[in-house]
């Protein structure tokens, strides 16, 4: 083989591969959301999942997609020990799922979930404004990091199965910072990435992310104010840290008390109506049997 053909077979192989890869991902996706969801997942997600056991027929279907999806193609590595089941892997995915229901994408950049036992330690370096690098250990039972991995302690995400509808959900808190950080840039530092959201399955007009944004940051300067001033907030007051906490507990209470949300903050309501692409409000309760104590 003449050097000139070896390098034309190579650089044909490499644009098939370019070509076709894409191709093949989707295929694959396409069958395993085909596939119906396991006994073992389906009971998990019914325990766990308050939120997921409401979804109206239709969405339902859908998630199930999702959730098969996500399973199959994300790592989920046990931590301290933790063996990984497939309750976890089912609950965690059903959790994410939620989120990406009514929106293109399926956390294309995420590669793997890692599973704590319980809350767990991180060490990092914060700098002050003077420019003074301090170490720092945190607890904590959940973390975004970077674009390829979340972390959350298991145990913490059974407290959201374990007292519904208070508006507390680590799972839904750290993938809505993953979403963020994908498309939104409402975290800071570092400074947004490209702009992509909001988005919907659907073709209405999408208005143009600033624009949405300028309206979230909107709603969270109220709450600053509510807080500063030392008055009840509906949303936990954590939420006033900054722009992506706000986000993030939002859409905890977006999906675990749906309607008392709507109540307290339409006008916040409506904005991740617009982002999730979703009104969980109109969601039907659980039937009796369904509802935990
Ligand atoms: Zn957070």
């Amino acid at each position: 083989m003449t050097p000139v053909v070896a390098i034309v077979l190579v650089a044909t192989g490499v644009l098939a591969w370019l070509v076709l890869a894409p191709l093949w991902r989707r295929r694959r996706r396409a069958a395993r959301m085909a596939e119906p969801l396991g006994a073992v997942a389906r009971a998990a997600i019914a325990r766990n999942v308050p939120a997921a056991a409401r979804l109206p027929a239709e969405l339902r279907a859908r998630h199930e997609a999702l959730v098969n999806a996500f399973v199959a193609e994300k790592q989920f590595v046990g931590c301290n020990g933790l063996a990984v089941t497939d309750e976890i892997r089912a609950t965690v995915a059903a959790l994410a799922c939620l989120l990406v229901l009514g929106r293109r994408g399926h956390y294309d950049e995420l590669h793997s979930v890692l599973v704590y036992p319980t809350a767990f330690w991180v060490e990092d370096e914060v700098e002050d404004e003077a420019g003074v690098v301090e170490r720092r250990r945190r607890v904590l039972s959940g973390e975004a990091w970077e674009a390829s991995r979340i972390i959350l302690s298991w145990e913490d995400v059974l407290e959201a199965a374990r007292f519904p509808g208070e508006g507390y959900n680590v799972a839904l808190h750290e993938f809505a910072h993953y979403l963020d950080a994908e498309g939104l840039g409402l975290a800071a530092p570092p400074p947004a990435p490209l702009p992509t959201g909001p988005q919907r399955t659907t073709d209405g007009p999408v208005r143009p992310v600033a624009a949405w944004a300028d309206d979230l940051v909107a709603e969270f300067e109220t709450l600053l104010d509510a807080v500063d001033r030392g008055e009840y907030t509906f949303l936990d007051p954590y939420a006033a840290e900054d722009e992506s906490e706000f986000f993030a507990v939002a859409t905890e209470d977006f999906f675990e008390r749906a309607g008392e949300l709507r109540a307290a903050h339409p006008r916040l309501y409506a904005l991740l109506q617009e982002f999730y692409g979703l009104d969980p409000a109109s969601w039907p309760e659980p039937a009796a049997s369904a509802t935990r104590h």
